[in-house]
């Protein structure tokens, strides 16, 4: 079995590794939780939460 890895949700990239990586509540629905690799927050890339569809660079 496989272990359930975290992955960005902007680039799919797995973040185990990426120290710099943030992880937080989606704001639109306090339910879905985001992750972003350290790539993506540096480059403010957009993100969807795909619970309620909220999308935003923070
Ligand atoms: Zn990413
Ligand atoms: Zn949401």
């Amino acid at each position: 079995m496989a272990e359930r890895s975290k992955r960005c949700v902007s680039c799919n990239k797995e973040i185990t590794n990426d120290t710099g990586s943030v992880e937080f509540k989606c704001p639109g629905c306090n339910k879905q939780v985001i992750i972003r690799c350290s790539q993506c927050k540096k480059l403010a890339t957009k993100y969807k939460c795909k619970e309620c569809g909220f999308s935003g660079p923070n």
